[in-house]
């Protein structure tokens, strides 16, 4: 939930283990039907050619053929891509996923709404005429020198040839984009920028590590100054552009509600969520108001209450703020947390741990640096068997200010949270149950809310289960973080299709979610150059608490929330609909599950 690693949270959601490529295999007809063995045969297929349309999204998830490929952003290749979705289409219209396990009858319909997404883009969105940051190539670059999967003189050559289509890239990018948006054309101008020491000294350190011969060196040193000064010169090209009539950041309702469809998955509209997320504020506000009264003796005996209830509210979070670790402890502090929730989950008999799959706590490694917190690092789908780390950053070298503001955020009460949001039982847990259900498709098209969704959902059934000894500030510092994912979808959403102007964004952020000015800044400018994605994590926490109410309901006496959980974290990283489908048995009602 730290917005800045989020992009790690995304990778996260694409790890799967070994077990991934013995789909085919494990599929017998003891269990799947020939339908089921012919549809396996056809994702395999799909991917094979889905990879080569999209070779770094490839390269990203470990499937490394196409690494030393880019393609030219222009409209032949749009088209290309558009084809092989109708094809796609089509050939997933000959299949009656009705007679499917229940494991493929999910990846058909992933793969349907992922075909329809990517024609949407393509013709509606639109994104390559007025999104300059989309034609980012440096991360892929980045991650072929930084990953370690093939030997580096190995990588090195991918690089190289890649970098062979650079000028032509940026060539076309220039001509492809029409009345940019401006907070996204800074935000291309900052990365293109900032990225450049990968081609600048990145690649030259890492050349030296190897044996090629110094000619060739010399041919891909140059090449590296060639792409530097193409990318320099498309950043100069964005400070330069005439736009007279730039695009506006807010997305538009429409687009919108399209976008939330495909990418969320959800069974209810963003408009349905959106105004579930203004009554859960509400309410949270209500439960906070509470507690602080509860509390306020406690901490500041007589002192007559504040008029406003925000502002009681506000005064005890600042207070409880103060308790937290110091600045050098804070490693420590989370490293010790994990046995704890390990031994609290076992205890509570919440759900069952693998003990074969320890999770492996490091320092932050170097090209993370810079993002303090906590963040999970897993292999691709694609890798082999490897670890999956709890990444935990240092505040060394801080500025005391920096440090203590960061603290106060990260307190005492917020840091074990963060341990169960990210590890255990939340991301971490997660992952080792959706590798043991492993389909690629699920891997790849990871569904964002089902897997923020379930880490949110971690924390309050820890919480319900009595973690923190049911007190009334661990409730209180936990509302403050529920409220911050419930307030990111009112943000999102009121922002890109409600015209919510920055002062009142920036208000409701600081004076009814109580984040500090800094924090509610930097949300603002992601929720400028990003839309849908901070919507997540209450879309998953609310259906998932929907479904276990419906769960519930359909076991009565039988209900077990173990049962519930694990049930739940069987069928891996699907929307959380298609997962209610089948905990439900929805489709066989309806006889007919191709829904997407
Ligand atoms: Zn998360
Ligand atoms: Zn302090």
């Amino acid at each position: 939930m730290i917005s800045a690693i989020r992009k790690a949270m995304v990778f996260v959601s694409l790890a799967l283990v070994a077990g991934a490529c013995k789909k085919d295999s494990s599929v017998g007809p003891i269990t799947g039907s020939v339908d089921d063995a012919a549809f396996n045969l056809y994702e395999q297929h799909f991917l094979d050619a889905f990879w080569k349309l999209n070779p770094g999204w490839a390269t990203s998830v470990g499937y490394h053929k196409y690494d030393s490929i880019l393609l030219i952003p222009n409209k032949q290749n749009r088209e290309k891509l558009l084809n092989f979705t109708k094809v796609q289409l089509d050939s997933l219209g000959r299949y009656n996923p009705g007679t499917f396990l229940e494991s493929n009858k999910m990846d058909y319909a992933i793969l349907q709404n992922q075909m329809d997404y990517m024609q949407w883009q393509i013709e509606q969105l639109k994104a390559y005429e007025w999104d300059p940051s989309s034609y980012n190539v440096i991360g892929t670059f980045a991650y072929i020198l930084n990953e370690h999967y093939e030997p580096l003189a190995k990588r090195l050559t991918s690089f190289y040839e890649r970098m062979s289509f650079i000028p032509a890239y940026y060539k076309e990018a220039e001509k492809q984009l029409k009345d940019p948006v401006k907070e996204l054309t800074d935000l291309a101008i900052e990365q293109h920028l900032g990225g450049l020491s990968v081609f600048e000294s990145d690649f030259a350190d890492s050349l030296k590590k190897t044996n090629i011969p110094d000619a060739t060196k010399k041919l891909m040193l140059d090449r590296a100054k060639t792409s530097a000064d193409v990318i320099r010169g498309f950043a100069e090209f964005l400070k330069s552009m005439k736009n007279d009539h730039p695009r506006s950041f807010r997305l538009g309702k429409d687009l919108y509600e399209s976008k939330f469809k495909y990418e969320i998955q959800a069974s209810e509209t963003a408009q349905q969520v959106y105004n579930a997320a203004v009554d859960r504020k509400k309410y949270i506000h209500h439960e906070m108001a509470k507690l602080s009264v509860k509390l306020w003796p406690k901490y500041f005996g007589n002192k007559p209450m504040p008029a406003d209830t925000l502002a009681i509210i506000g005064q005890m979070i600042d207070t409880l703020s103060a308790k937290h670790v110091a600045p050098g402890d804070f490693q420590e502090a989370i490293t010790k947390e994990l046995p704890k929730l390990t031994a609290f989950v076992t205890e509570k008999n919440l759900v069952t741990l693998d003990p074969t799959k320890p999770l492996v706590v490091r320092k932050e490694p170097g090209y993370m640096a810079g993002v303090a917190g906590a963040s999970m690092s897993s292999p691709g789908p694609y890798d082999v068997s490897q670890n999956s780390y709890f990444n935990v950053g240092s505040l060394a070298g801080w500025s005391p200010e920096r440090a203590e503001s960061y603290l106060r955020e990260y307190n005492q009460y917020i840091l074990q949270i963060l341990c169960i949001h990210e590890a255990i039982p939340g991301h971490y847990v997660q992952l080792v149950y959706s590798n043991k259900a492993p389909s690629m498709i699920k891997s790849i098209f990871s569904n964002s809310a089902m897997v923020e969704g379930w880490a949110v959902y971690s924390e309050q059934m820890m919480l319900d289960a009595g973690f923190g000894d049911n007190a009334p500030e661990m409730w209180l510092m936990w509302y403050k973080w529920n409220l911050r994912s419930v307030c990111n979808f009112i943000l999102d959403y009121g922002v890109h299709c409600l015209n919510m102007p920055k002062q009142s964004a920036i208000t409701m952020l600081t004076h009814e979610a109580f984040q500090q000015q800094a924090e509610a800044e930097n949300k603002w400018t992601r929720v400028s150059v990003t839309s849908v994605q901070l919507d997540s994590y209450y879309t998953g926490y609310k259906e998932i608490m929907d479904l276990r109410d419906e769960w519930k309901t359909k076991m009565a006496d039988k209900y077990n929330l173990k049962d519930f959980n694990e049930k739940f974290l069987s069928y891996g990283s699907a929307p959380v609909k298609l997962i209610r489908d089948a905990m439900l048995e929805k489709d066989k009602a309806a006889g007919s599950p191709g829904k997407n």
